[in-house]
């Protein structure tokens, strides 16, 4: 390991869970770090997320403190539990063992709400020293005549640092500057998410599966659950509708389907976000000069495996390990995008396929689906690979203490 000789800079665009779990990873690793998040407050509206082995493990490896956070503020998959996998009319296809799976794997499936996520890593963050400044935006970027970065921000002023990490999101400017590569794609369906809580079906995780209609449903502790529901559609229409006409929509759209699942939707909270899904092609490169994609700006994928926010931790601990190893920071921005670029390519690609097969949106297609589930007694055509993931090492002596 090389010496480092000076406390590193390192500026964080965008306080999602990527960029505060690159926070604190980067703190944890020694840098000196601000965070500049546009919006007024860091807290994320209503729904959760599903955290799998491999996202678990990196919050370990940002620090124990943090693993033993995510494990309290949401529901850790037992050993013995399943999740149901059922047609529109409740019959279950099959029982997926998800608590088997944590447990062969060494870390279980965690379904924790957003909030509860984003508040354990903003207080990490803190915790190890980063600083983060509310209602400023990122607006641009160039390289400073020693070789660093100078960050434009959007109250005027600019810093220059030694590095500039891009967590702004699958709209990130930032990527825009970088790559000019376009939109993202729309996949052919929306998304309403929301929580719900007194559901008799709690704390069963189920995913029910209709013609062009996925709900997954997870407990995220203390009587509440989480549920996303992905409909084909055409692009911006239920964007459009705004919250409530959404979830009546979405209403109408389970009609028929087994009652204790409409239920479930008719009793949510009625704050709901609703999300068409989009995502990129992977992207031949990641850095210019002093600058890193991370999160969903670097590899926004359809969630039909979970795995957006499971891959930017994973990136956390890869940049913060790099950074820890090499003084030389053009070096450890090639380690980063070397140990990352293929493996999150190949999720991107997987999600798209598993999206369009979740869908079931024609009869055949739904078929498919249901079929698929009842003879691999799974959701997911593959996932075993993805969720192994394991850091290196915890990032330092600070990270392995707290
Ligand atoms: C329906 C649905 C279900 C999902 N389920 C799961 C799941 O179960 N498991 C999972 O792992 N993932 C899931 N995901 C994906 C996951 O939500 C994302 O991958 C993850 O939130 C990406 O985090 P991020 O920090 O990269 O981006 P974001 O969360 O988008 O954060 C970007 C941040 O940057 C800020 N910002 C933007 N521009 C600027 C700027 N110029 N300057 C400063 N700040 C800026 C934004 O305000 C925002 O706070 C799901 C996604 C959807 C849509």
């Amino acid at each position: 390991m090389e010496q480092v000789s000076h406390k590193r800079t390192a500026v964080v665009a965008g306080g999602g869970i990527g960029g505060l779990a690159a926070a604190a990873a980067l703190a944890g690793a020694g840098l000196e770090v601000t965070v500049v998040e546009r919006a007024p407050s860091i807290l994320d509206v209503g729904s959760g997320l599903m955290l799998y082995a491999n996202g678990v493990r990196a919050a370990d490896a940002i620090s124990a403190r943090l693993g033993a956070r995510v494990r309290a503020d949401g529901h850790v998959t037992g050993p013995d539990d399943v999740r149901l996998l059922l047609d529109s009319t409740g019959n279950v296809l099959s029982k997926e063992p998800i608590g088997q799976v944590g447990e062969r794997l060494g870390a279980p499936q965690i379904p924790i709400l957003r909030t509860a996520l984003q508040t354990a890593l903003l207080d990490e963050a803190v915790a190890m020293g980063a600083s983060v400044r509310l209602a400023l935006a990122v607006e641009g970027y160039a390289g400073a005549p020693d070789g660093r970065v100078t960050v434009r921000l959007s109250d005027g002023s600019a810093v220059t640092a030694d590095l500039l990490v891009a967590a702004d999101g699958i709209k990130s400017a930032i990527r825009r500057h970088m790559l000019d590569d376009g939109l993202p794609h729309y996949r052919g369906y929306t998304s309403v998410r929301g929580r719900t809580s007194g559901s008799p079906l709690y704390p069963q995780p189920f995913v029910a599966n209709g013609r062009g209609v996925q709900l997954f449903v997870a407990p995220v502790g203390g009587g509440a659950m989480y549920w996303a529901a992905k409909i084909t559609a055409e692009a911006g229409v239920w964007p459009a509708m705004g919250r409530t006409a959404a979830l009546a929509a979405l209403l109408e759209t389970l009609d028929g389907w087994h009652e204790p699942i409409v239920d479930l939707i008719r009793d949510a909270d009625p704050d709901v976000a609703v999300t068409d899904i989009h995502d990129r092609d992977p992207a031949p490169t990641w850095l210019d000069g002093r600058v890193a994609l991370l999160g969903d700006a670097a590899h926004p994928m359809v969630p039909a495996m979970g795995q957006g926010a499971n891959m930017a931790l994973e990136d956390a601990v890869v940049l913060a390990a790099a950074l820890r190893d090499h003084d030389d920071v053009d070096i450890a921005l090639k380690e980063y995008e070397r140990q990352r670029i293929e493996r999150t390519s190949a999720v991107v690609l997987h999600s798209r396929r598993q999206g369009a097969l979740d869908q079931g949106a024609s009869q055949a297609e739904e078929t498919a689906r249901n079929d698929f589930m009842k003879a691999h007694g799974r959701k997911d055509e593959s996932i075993f690979d993805v969720v192994a993931w394991t850091p290196t090492s915890h990032l330092s002596r600070k990270a392995a203490e707290a």
